[in-house]
């Protein structure tokens, strides 16, 4: 894959060309500002070594497939014809998301206004209780509006090996985990196929709008 030069595998090749149709939807929808987010796709075989990340600093709406690189669940390079190449700063919570959650296939992290907003809402309460909504359905394994989801809110970090852990250490805490928000940042959620994973995404940014709008009209689960 130039302008990597990476090996070429052709199944991950796949899984790439539909990530990149699932960034270009995410950045359709205005929820990748700036450069801004980054995603990644599990290497395909059992035992492999990492995942392949975005490069950092890209455009969004102009991602192609060959944007992305391939590395180890320490952020390191796997292939040196990619030396070369800047993976995204965040690429250790993805590695955390894999390596916490081995069924995660796909990670999505991105940058909305709604889940930038209810980050700073919420995040002296360190999250966001979803409950009583039809969509909570979209989120893998949910098979009723009255789960209760709790979605955790970090605060933001520039050291990601800090934050990885801070992570790590409330991953348990209110499962299942179907992803989290950095403050004043973005949301990080994963799916076991693409296809979940956007789901997850196009959930929360249905909640986030809710939310505010529940908000806006004093609904008392959402008034403070
Ligand atoms: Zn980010």
């Amino acid at each position: 894959m130039s302008p990597s030069s990476a090996p070429v595998d052709a199944v991950q090749t796949q899984r790439l060309l539909k990530l990149t149709e699932i960034i270009h939807f995410l950045h359709s929808r205005g929820w990748t500002p700036a450069t801004s987010s980054n995603f990644s796709c599990r290497l395909p075989d059992e035992g492999s070594p990492g995942f392949s990340i975005s490069v950092s600093g890209l455009d969004k709406g102009a991602f192609s497939a060959e944007n992305f690189m391939d590395v180890d669940f320490a952020g390191q390079v796997i292939h040196p014809e990619q030396a070369h190449l800047r993976p995204s700063a965040e690429t250790l919570l993805h590695a955390l998301v894999y390596q916490k959650d081995t069924s995660a296939q796909v990670v999505l992290h991105t940058h909305s206004v709604n889940g930038t907003v209810l980050s700073k809402l919420y995040e002296a309460q360190k999250g966001i209780g979803l409950k009583d909504f039809e969509v909570l359905k979209g989120l893998e394994g949910t098979a009723t509006h009255q789960t209760e989801i709790w979605l955790p809110i970090f605060s933001n970090a520039q050291d990601m090996s800090a934050l990885s852990a801070e992570i790590e250490a409330g991953w348990g805490n209110h499962p299942p985990l179907y992803g989290f928000l950095l403050a004043g940042h973005g949301l990080y959620t994963w799916g076991a196929t693409h296809a979940q994973a956007k789901r997850h995404v196009e959930v929360f940014e249905f909640l986030f709008d809710c939310i505010l709008k529940l908000r806006s009209h004093g609904y008392p689960d959402y008034s403070r």
